[in-house]
């Protein structure tokens, strides 16, 4: 194990100080956040603990579809008794939690992130922007109580992984301690050809479809500096679909495009609320912006939500990125 990523004080003390938790990560899941809770639990109930995973989805991210029916959706009162504590994975504020935000305060909370920036929410924080996955902190966690990950823990740690780091093409130079951490999973059993067919699989053909729309439908702003492309919920009814999100495969192509910096997905979420997804080559930090408009995430990945139908969203989106590409 990487020493420079054991977990620091308090968090090993946090977690021997209970017998019970409850384990949150963020709405609308991903594969880091859905195995980061996973394989906590898992750990933990290996090691005599009460351990409850909770997220209110939605789940319709395919890759992470087949993990839904293991989470609870809502707190019951009889799961708060025991003294437990909660552990917050992959949210860099509270509020990213959902409708359970409420229903946990009062309880000891211990938060797990890898965002470089947030609200400094919980009581102990174990929050390191050099990890590229939550799940990365777990491995280490489990390593650093001398143990390792099962060969199913071990597949899942790789798999949220390979998700948040685009099957490791947002890595960067001196990364070779990932690829370390990764060799250990390997070893245990992960497969890279199986992470990859669990990310790139399960898709119905009307998300091929609507990814095709979304590509035919973009358009080219700021000298070609950036591109803006939307889903409609009148493109999924159309196609008779109920969620179909390709903003992956979206970015990837048109992050390719000659002088784009920026890559801009609007979603409409439902009537008069729209999500933002936003990607940057380098030159820009959307992370900023992100966080300017009430969302958050990473300097080159991340999203805010807004009330609004898919026209006024996009008009502010452009006006906020004309500054950003000015400055
Ligand atoms: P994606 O475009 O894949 O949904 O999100 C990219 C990153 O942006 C995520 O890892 C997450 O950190 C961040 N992000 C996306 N949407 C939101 C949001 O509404 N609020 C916050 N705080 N972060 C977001
Ligand atoms: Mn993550």
């Amino acid at each position: 194990m990487n020493a420079s990523f054991c977990p620091p004080d308090g968090v090993i003390e946090f977690l021997e100080g209970y017998q019970k938790f409850l384990v949150f990560g963020h709405v609308e899941p991903d594969a880091d956040c859905v195995a980061s809770q996973l394989v906590l639990s898992s750990f933990f109930r290996r090691r005599g603990k009460e351990v409850m995973i909770f997220s209110e989805g939605p789940f319709d991210r395919p890759e992470i579809i087949a993990y839904e029916q293991r989470f609870r959706k809502r707190i019951e009162d009889s799961n708060l008794k025991g003294d437990p504590a909660a552990l917050i994975l992959d949210c860099s504020t509270a509020d990213r939690i959902g409708s359970m935000e409420k229903r946990i305060q009062g309880l000891p909370v211990l938060v797990v992130d890898h965002h470089a920036a947030g609200e400094d929410f919980g009581d102990v924080r174990w929050v390191d922007p050099r990890a590229p996955s939550v799940t990365f902190l777990i491995q280490h966690l489990i390593e650093a109580y001398l143990d390792r990950p099962t060969p199913g823990e071990a597949g899942l740690l790789l798999f949220g992984l390979a998700r948040d780091t685009g099957f490791f093409r947002h890595l960067v130079e001196n990364s070779g301690f990932v690829f370390e951490a990764v060799s250990r999973l390997v070893d245990i059993g992960a497969s890279p050809r199986e992470t990859y067919r669990m990310i790139h699989s399960g898709w119905e053909l009307a998300k091929a479809k609507l990814l095709a729309l979304s590509l035919q439908r973009v358009e080219s702003e700021l000298k070609g500096k950036v591109l803006i492309t939307y889903q409609s919920l009148e493109d999924l009814h159309s196609l008779g679909s109920k969620a179909a999100r390709g903003s992956d495969e979206v970015y990837r192509i048109l992050q390719a495009v000659r002088g784009v910096e920026v890559v801009a997905f609007i979603q409409e979420e439902e009537r008069d609320r729209c999500s933002v997804g936003l990607r940057s080559n380098g030159e820009y930090d959307v992370g900023t912006l992100a966080r300017s408009m009430g969302g958050g995430g990473h300097t080159l990945a991340a999203g805010y939500t807004v009330a609004g139908s898919v026209p006024v969203v996009h008009s502010q989106l452009l006006a906020a990125l004309k500054h950003l590409v000015k400055s």
